[in-house]
């Protein structure tokens, strides 16, 4: 607990803090002690972010590709000097295992350093025309962006969420969780100490509600970018409707696995167990529907409850930890009710379906088999350690049941039959599908989903593109 960092905003470059401002405390979701007190901005402090977020803009999206890459570049090697610090903040504020959270530090590292490249290629084009004639397309800096980040990923959803806007030259409002603000803190703090002006990047904490609705309504907004859940993105997005801004919307998931008799299934499992585990099942493209062929089904179930039940479940600094707890007191009371209603309704348990131990949010790894479709476990998007593993007749009825929600996240599926790859990536509608994989995320890949799932996406070059806006200039 000592060295968990002071808490404050950063606002046109300062530290706020105190000032008989309200607080919110920060908890260790291992303990449940409180290790911060988080100051939260009120209104006046909100238009100072917003008038230093104009000033920034209109210096930023002037500054050279260079200056946006050395201001990435330097950003990167600080989170790299400063890797054990952070993580280890992240660990006792989040929860998550200790390499988990150097892991996404190094995300963060990797994104960065590929806009530092990106942004140096914001190519427009010159239109074939007659000569005395010119039509130039271009593409310029949305405006300053106001960003909301969850508690999943600390460190990985600020970067996310700063690399881009600061890469197409926008400047950028930050509202990270109130839980988790340390991670997003120190991701924020590399920027300025690699050189970004104060104005161009700020991070605010507060009511969400309050936040959201003071700077979607400001006219110095032109875009929002959220990461959370649908409801409140589908709220957002109506605000942000009121100023016509752009909008980036990673918002829930339930992801389907699909997994055939012809799949390597020791490898399947090998692979999907831990990636459901990852972030205690906290993560937006979890795996949480196995849909698995009946002439597997005994073996992949079985085999499935074994290894999640010898999960090593602890505090996330324990290195003998493979699972840490729960982020908040939300998610095992979240839990209980979901289990709890699949179980009432006919559903196996294989294993876990309780807490663990007596303080702190810990939950067991969770294995639910044959789990009716009426379970609200299996239309709401879980967040957390638990598996859902139905058997299935065929293709058609697996795909049929992948699609019947009206989430589009990750989609995952197991198969040697290459030409039956070819038709579920067509057929699943998911922004992202592995193919015996779960490696579906990288720096220089599109992350966003479809239908309620949201829209636009963050990563690559499509990510930086969100970040513009299209001009075409016709000279005659
Ligand atoms: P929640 O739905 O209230 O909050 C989700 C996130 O949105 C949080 O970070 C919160 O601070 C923020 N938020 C909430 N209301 C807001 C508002 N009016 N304006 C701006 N931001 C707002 O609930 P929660 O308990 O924090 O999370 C529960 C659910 O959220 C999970 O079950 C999961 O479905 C979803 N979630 C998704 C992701 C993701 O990566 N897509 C991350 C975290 C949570």
């Amino acid at each position: 607990m000592s060295d968990y960092p002071a808490l404050s905003m950063i606002i046109a470059g300062e530290h706020v803090t105190g000032g008989g401002r309200r607080t919110h405390a920060v908890v260790n979701p291992a303990t449940g002690e409180v290790i911060g007190h988080l100051p939260l901005a009120d209104p006046a402090d909100l238009d100072r972010a917003l008038d230093a977020a104009a000033r920034g803009f209109a210096r930023w999206r002037r500054s050279s590709a260079a200056e946006r890459a050395h201001v990435l570049e330097g950003a990167a090697r600080l989170l790299l000097e400063r890797q054990d610090m952070i993580a280890r903040n992240a660990v006792r504020e989040q929860g998550k295992t200790l390499a988990e959270a150097r892991v996404e530090v190094l995300m963060v590292v990797g994104l960065f350093r590929f806009y530092a490249g990106e942004c140096q290629r914001i190519y427009g084009r010159t239109l074939v025309r007659p000569a005395g004639q010119r039509s130039t397309v271009t593409h310029a800096p949305v405006g300053p962006v106001a960003a909301f980040a969850p508690w999943n990923f600390p460190i990985g959803n600020p970067g996310r969420k700063l690399g881009a806007p600061i890469a197409a030259g926008c400047s950028v409002i930050l509202k990270s969780a109130e839980e988790t603000p340390a991670s997003a803190l120190a991701v924020l703090q590399a920027l300025l100490d690699a050189g970004l002006p104060g104005d161009v990047a700020q991070a605010v904490f507060g009511v969400p509600d309050e936040v959201s609705r003071h700077l979607l309504a400001s006219p110095v907004i032109r875009k929002l970018s959220f990461t959370g859940s649908t409801v409140v993105g589908k709220h957002l997005a109506r605000l942000a409707t009121d100023n016509m801004l752009r909008t980036t919307l990673e918002l829930g998931g339930h992801g389907p696995v699909l997994v055939f008799g012809d799949a390597d299934i020791e490898r399947a499992l090998d692979t999907v167990v831990p990636h459901k585990l990852r972030n205690a099942g906290q993560v937006c493209v979890s795996p949480t529907r196995f849909l698995v062929e009946e002439s597997v089904f005994d073996r992949f179930a079985t085999g499935f409850a074994a290894r999640a039940g010898a999960t090593r479940v602890g505090d996330g600094l324990d290195p003998a930890a493979q699972m840490g707890p729960m982020a908040n007191a939300r998610r095992p009371e979240a839990m209980d009710r979901l289990i709890g209603d699949a179980t009432a309704q006919g559903a196996r348990l294989l294993t876990g379906g309780a807490r663990v131990g007596n303080h702190g949010y810990f939950f067991a790894p969770t294995v639910l088999a044959q789990v009716p479709q009426s379970a609200a476990i299996m239309n709401e998007e879980p967040f957390g350690p638990v598996a859902i593993i139905n058997p299935l007749p065929d293709e058609a009825a697996m795909i049929a049941e992948a699609n019947r929600l009206p989430y589009g996240l990750a989609a995952y599926a197991w198969t040697e039959d290459a030409r039956r790859q070819r038709r579920l990536a067509e057929d699943i509608e998911a922004g992202m599908i592995g193919l015996n994989t779960t490696m579906i995320a990288g720096a220089d890949a599109p992350f966003g989903g479809v239908k309620w799932s949201g829209h636009g996406a963050e990563d690559g070059p499509e990510g930086l593109h969100a970040c513009l806006v299209t001009k075409t200039v016709h000279e005659g």
